[in-house]
């Protein structure tokens, strides 16, 4: 039997009376890469945000990683089980260096500071960190170097699931080629990896295992890397039509604009 790195059924999430994920069922194997994409408001952050373990959320269904129950832990229990979150907008912290950032995460699993170091060695210039070393986490990289910076803290930390939201997003196409040679690179036999993307674009550069298309809460379509073509071709207006979907309602959180921070939409 495959072994899978995540395994969710049947996961739903609300916030107070509104439903955001419908029951979601998704099965990432170890040493696969996997697509998640889907119109803003869809519920791919909330999915991420359900997984590493968010308060806001009321959650039901069931979540495991490695097949260990991830819903019923706390934030760092599941970090340390193995999970691991790259962000949509990654938050900068000033004053705390890369190195610093690492050598603690580091220690909170346990492990002595030479493989610490030769962790960082290796990943940093496999990834062309070592400028950024020294330097407080994220604070005044470009989007394209606070995304690289993500990659390489997952290729320190070496995560079993790793969850990477929109990390595409904002970047221009040298950028985006970068980061997705950067994903290809963390494939691996250890590592399950959920990729969540909004534009088809970085799927030029990434060939996912299996492609899954999120539309109001619920993953409405899953096919191999040729959806993906499919995608751009019809849109998700098109697949919404071939589908039978319903659009969502006028106003809905779609075009409402987003809180950078947050990730969540403002209310307007
Ligand atoms: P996506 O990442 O696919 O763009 P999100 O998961 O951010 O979508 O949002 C899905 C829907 O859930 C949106 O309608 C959004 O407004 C709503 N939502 C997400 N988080 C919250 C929250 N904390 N409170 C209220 N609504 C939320
Ligand atoms: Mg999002």
């Amino acid at each position: 039997m495959t072994k899978l790195a995540l395994d969710i059924s049947n996961l739903e999430a609300s916030v107070g009376a509104i439903e955001i994920l419908k029951g979601v069922d998704l099965e990432v194997p170890f040493g696969e890469v996997h697509a998640i994409m889907g119109p803003n408001g869809s519920g791919k952050s909330t999915l991420c945000h359900v997984l590493t373990g968010r308060s806001d959320y009321t959650v039901s269904g069931e979540a495991s990683l490695d097949g260990e129950s991830l819903l019923d832990k706390t934030v760092d229990t599941r970090s340390r089980m193995g999970l691991m979150q790259a962000f949509q907008y990654p938050v900068e912290v000033p004053g705390v260096s890369l190195t610093e950032f690492m050598r603690e995460s580091g220690e909170e699993r346990g492990w002595d500071d030479e493989d610490i170091e030769s962790r960082v060695a290796e990943a940093g210039a496999q990834y062309g960190m070592d400028p950024f070393l020294d330097r407080s986490v994220n604070d005044n990289l470009s989007g394209g170097e606070k995304k690289r910076s993500e990659i390489f803290q997952m290729a320190v930390l070496k995560p079993k699931v790793a969850v990477l939201d929109e990390i595409d997003s904002g970047l221009d196409i040298d950028a985006v080629r970068e980061v997705a040679e950067g994903i290809e690179r963390m494939r691996g036999p250890e590592v399950g990896v959920l990729m969540i993307t909004h534009y088809s674009r970085i799927l030029r550069y990434v060939t996912p295992d299996r492609i899954h298309v999120m539309m109001n809460g619920r993953i409405v379509e899953s096919g191999g890397p040729e959806l993906s073509a499919r995608l751009e071709e019809e849109g998700y207006e098109g697949i919404r039509a071939r589908l039978g979907l319903e659009a969502p309602s006028a106003g809905a959180a779609e075009s409402r604009p987003v809180d950078f921070f947050t990730d969540t939409p403002f209310d307007i």
